[in-house]
């Protein structure tokens, strides 16, 4: 496999464990980042498809899936959907991803399906008078589960982000997700990194959510961001109406926190590539 480009930071949101917050940092933290001046692409793995609904990408825009682009049938611009965000755009998911595994199975490069579409995607775009946007940050929506899906976005990311809901198992199954990484690291792809581990639904009035923080900074020390995602009602409200929670109500307490996670995000970006430059 050829390394992979610089340009854009490709970011997998994994966990294993489903109803931490992959979708709602996915979104948010692809919100903020876009209002900080990056270009940003969110590519939504989960055949729930929460991401794409969240930001109001409705069935019948998703003419073309990630699904499509996995199984080889279309190329990733193709799938492209704009967002009311200003540059903000996804590559959305449906259920058909389900089956992918079954399609791709079989062949040599299946856990390369996203690394290879999104590396055409960058050279098309530095082809003279390209039209496609140059992404300069890619997130991907994982499913959650460890399967061919999650495993096609690690094997095509820079680092992984791991969100960590602030609750009694905070913990658990997190050494499970390190060892694949690893493994993906060994296998597959040796640039992967651990970006962070980002504490969310954080609830103040509840002692047990100052004692996970306390713990998953013990166990796992700076990897843990300083900023924590707390639990925000309007945070929960946003996609019901098809919006990131920073357009839904850029003051609520969860919309300031993506904010700063995202500048928190930059920060350790600069950071990264001062070491390996
Ligand atoms: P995952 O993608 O890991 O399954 P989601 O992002 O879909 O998790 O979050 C699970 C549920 O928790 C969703 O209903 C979401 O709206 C809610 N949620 C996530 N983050 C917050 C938050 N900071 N405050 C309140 N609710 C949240
Ligand atoms: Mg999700």
């Amino acid at each position: 496999m050829n390394r992979l480009p610089q340009s854009p930071r490709v970011l997998s949101l994994a966990n294993q464990k489903g109803g931490v917050g992959k979708t709602t940092t996915a979104i948010n933290l692809g919100t903020a980042l876009a209002a900080i001046g990056e270009e940003v692409l969110i590519i939504d793995l989960d055949p729930q498809g929460n991401a794409s609904t969240g930001l109001g990408i409705d069935r019948k825009s998703r003419k073309v899936s990630t699904y499509d682009v996995l199984i080889g049938e279309a190329e990733l611009r193709e799938a492209l959907v704009p967002t009311a965000v200003p540059r903000l755009t996804v590559a959305p998911s449906t259920l058909d991803n389900l089956g992918v595994e079954l399609e791709i199975a079989s062949s040599g490069d299946r856990a390369y399906r996203l690394r290879k579409a999104i590396a055409r995607h960058v050279d098309a775009t530095e082809e003279a008078g390209s039209r496609d946007k140059r992404f300069t940050y890619v997130l991907i929506d994982c499913p959650p589960s460890l399967n061919l899906l999650t495993i096609n976005a690690l094997s095509a990311s820079h680092s992984i982000l791991v969100p960590l809901q602030c609750e009694f198992f905070a913990l658990e199954g997190l050494s499970q997700l390190l060892s694949t990484v690893e493994q993906v690291k060994r296998s597959l792809n040796p640039e992967l990194g651990i970006h962070g581990i980002v504490l969310t639904m954080y609830d103040g009035r509840n002692n047990l959510s100052a004692q996970v923080v306390q713990d998953v900074r013990t166990n796992m020390g700076d990897a843990v961001y300083e900023t924590i995602i707390p639990r925000n009602v309007r945070v929960s409200e946003a996609p019901s109406y098809g919006k990131p929670a920073l357009l839904y109500d850029l003051k609520c307490s969860g919309s300031q926190a993506y904010l700063k996670l995202a500048s928190e995000i930059i920060q350790r970006e600069r950071r990264f590539r001062a070491v390996a430059a």
